[in-house]
């Protein structure tokens, strides 16, 4: 079993970032955050973001919203950073309340700017393979887990659990483009899915992505497998300080000696996606001012 370490890439791509922007003659590329209410997770996902924006050189301000904000005035903010000058990337953190509408809050967002790659328009390139997109931070982050690692997706079953806008749709996207890594045959699940471990049981290449702490077990899986585990979950843990502690969507201990590859959580795709999006921000930069890297 080779355990993937996104820390470790992570970490190589943000070094490659660090030069790059140190290499910028003029001006600074900056993001722009938005992050409504009081939600621990999201307040600890920005932190992480502008501490990572901070050691390459990448400006950020953090805008803090009311959790009974209403959708106009979200709006008028998104609209405010889109006409702003200095911002090159807009990041919405999700989840928003109820009352707001995430789709069309995503779609505010000035497309050159959409740095989590959310809006209809880069969807959509995304699916045409036009690369003057920008590709979604986690599946993003889940392409270059595989290029490192030498995974082989050529003609190869990859089976995405889930099928969300931000993930599973986008990975599955991916996995389908006609270049590496890629072409491979892609089964979608979700909760409607039947015999769901007869599917997953085919999978040479598996991404879990369904929010639900060890739902992937050793029954489900055929040895060799690599797994992808997107999941973040907080599961209780009284001998930790904060009283829980994170897992993935699969049971590792169980699943992980039976793997060919596999990801940690912590530390596999979380990384990658806070990478990603400092790629994403440097590339709407450079973009901008015409400046090839
Ligand atoms: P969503 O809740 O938006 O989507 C979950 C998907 O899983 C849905 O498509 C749902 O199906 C499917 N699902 C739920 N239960 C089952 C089940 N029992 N069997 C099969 N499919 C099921 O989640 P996200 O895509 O936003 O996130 C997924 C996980 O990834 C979460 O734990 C999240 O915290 C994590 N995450 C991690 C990131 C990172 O950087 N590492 C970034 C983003 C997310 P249906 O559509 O039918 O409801």
């Amino acid at each position: 079993m080779k355990l993937i370490d996104g820390n470790t890439i992570a970490k190589s791509i943000i070094e490659d970032l660090t030069i790059k922007v140190s290499r910028i003659k003029k001006g600074k590329p900056c993001v722009a955050f938005i992050r409504v209410g009081k939600d621990p997770a999201s307040i600890s996902y920005v932190r992480k973001k502008q501490k990572t924006a901070e050691a390459i050189g990448i400006d950020s301000e953090l805008t803090i919203l009311p959790e009974d904000i209403s959708q106009d005035a979200l709006f008028s903010k998104i609209d405010i950073l889109n006409k702003d000058d200095r911002i090159n990337g807009i990041l919405i953190q999700a989840p928003l309340p109820d009352h707001i509408d995430e789709t069309a809050t995503f779609n505010r967002v000035s497309p050159d700017k959409d740095v989590d790659g959310f809006h209809t328009l880069n969807i959509g390139k995304l699916c045409q393979e036009d690369p003057s997109g920008f590709v979604a931070c986690t599946p993003a982050g889940i392409v270059e887990l595989i290029r490192h690692s030498k995974i082989d997706t050529e003609g190869k079953h990859v089976v995405v659990l889930g099928r969300s806008q931000i993930v599973g749709k986008p990975s599955a996207l991916l996995m389908i483009r006609k270049e590496l890594p890629g072409n491979a045959t892609v089964t979608i699940c979700h909760s409607r899915t039947q015999n769901l471990h007869k599917i997953t049981q085919q999978a040479d290449i598996l991404i879990a992505a369904i929010g639900k702490a060890h739902f992937v077990t050793k029954a489900m899986i055929t040895k060799g497998v690599s797994i992808i585990d997107v999941g973040i979950n907080r599961i209780p843990d009284a001998s930790k300080k904060s009283g829980f502690r994170l897992v993935g969507d699969v049971d590792f201990e169980e699943v992980s000696p039976f793997c060919e590859h596999i990801t940690p959580v912590p530390g596999g795709v979380g990384p990658m996606t806070v990478a990603m999006l400092m790629q994403n921000t440097l590339n709407a930069f450079l973009k901008k001012h015409s400046i090839k890297m």
